[in-house]
C-alpha cells in the first residue's frame, strides 16, 4: 500500500518573485512532489492556500496519511477552522512534516504549544547538516553529513519543546548551530520539522534534501489510525471492584 501524501504550499513567492519562480516554475510544492513521485512508495497530491478551504477539505485530509507544509508570507491567512482540522487529524494519527519557515505556521505552533521563534540571517551561508541519530529511519541512506552550498541561516535558540528524537543538527558559515531535524509525537500522530528550504535557493532540488523528506514521510506515516480525541474523553468504567 502506498503512503498517501499531500504536499501543501502557500504558493505566493513563486507568483510574485521572479527569482523564486525561476527556481520553482511549478511551485515549491511541485518540486517536493516530484522528488516523492520518483518512488512507488508514495501516492502524491498537492494543495495550496488559494484553493477553496486551502485545498485541505475534510475529504482530502481524511485520505491523507502524511501532510507536508511549506508556508512563509501568509501564515495569518490560513483559516482557523482548517488549522483545527489539521491538528485534529494529527491527533488521530496523520503524520505532519513541517518545512523551513513553516516553523511559524499556525498548525505547527498549535501542536508545539510555544512561539517557535528562532534567529535568522539571509546571507547565503553554507549549511552543513550533521546526522546525529544514524540509526533513525529518517537518517537512512544519508552520509555522516551533507552540505547545502547556500541557505538562509536559522540559529538557536529554537523555541520549541525538547524534541522526542533529534536526527539532524545544522552548522552555518557564520558559526551558528540549529536543531534542524526534530521529531515529536502528538496524540497518535508524528510530527517532523526539517529546517532547510528558503525560497530563493534551489534546496528542494538537492537529492539528499529530497531523501530526508522521503524518509520523513515513511517515518511519519500512521502506524495506528484512531480517534485519539474521542478515545481519551470517553467515560471509563473500573476494571476491578471498587468496594
Ligand atoms: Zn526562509
Amino acid at each position: 500500500m502506498s503512503i498517501r501524501v499531500t504536499v501543501w504550499n502557500e504558493y505566493r513567492h513563486e507568483q510574485t518573485h521572479k527569482a523564486v519562480a525561476a527556481l520553482y516554475p511549478q511551485g515549491i510544492h511541485e518540486a517536493i512532489a516530484a522528488g516523492l513521485r520518483a518512488s512507488a512508495d508514495f501516492n502524491v497530491r498537492t494543495a495550496t492556500l488559494d484553493e477553496p478551504e486551502h485545498g485541505l477539505t475534510e475529504a482530502v485530509l481524511s485520505t491523507t496519511d502524511v501532510l507536508i507544509w511549506w508556508g512563509h508570507l501568509a501564515h495569518h491567512e490560513v483559516r482557523d477552522e482548517v488549522v483545527d482540522r489539521v491538528v485534529q487529524r494529527v491527533w488521530q494519527g496523520m503524520g505532519l512534516v513541517v518545512l523551513h519557515s513553516g516553523h511559524f505556521s499556525k498548525p505547527f505552533k498549535r501542536l508545539m504549544g510555544t512561539d517557535c521563534a528562532l534567529r535568522w540571517r539571509e546571507a547565503s551561508d553554507k549549511e552543513r547538516v550533521w546526522v546525529v541519530s544514524p540509526g533513525h529511519p529518517i537518517a537512512q541512506g544519508l552520509p555522516d553529513y551533507f552540505e547545502i552550498d547556500q541557505e538562509e541561516m536559522y540559529g538557536e535558540f529554537f523555541s520549541v519543546p525538547q524534541p522526542d528524537e533529534l536526527v539532524l543538527i545544522s552548522w552555518f558559515t557564520g558559526g551558528e548551530v540549529f536543531r534542524s531535524g526534530c521529531c515529536w509525537q502528538r496524540g497518535l500522530g508524528k510530527v517532523f520539522y526539517f529546517r532547510p528550504g528558503h525560497e530563493t535557493y534551489p534546496t528542494y532540488h538537492h537529492p539528499l534534501v529530497q531523501r530526508v523528506i522521503a524518509n520523513a514521510v515513511r517515518w511519519a506515516a500512521p502506524t495506528v489510525v484512531g480517534s485519539f480525541t474521542r478515545d481519551v474523553t470517553r467515560p471509563s468504567a473500573p476494571l476491578e471492584p471498587m468496594g
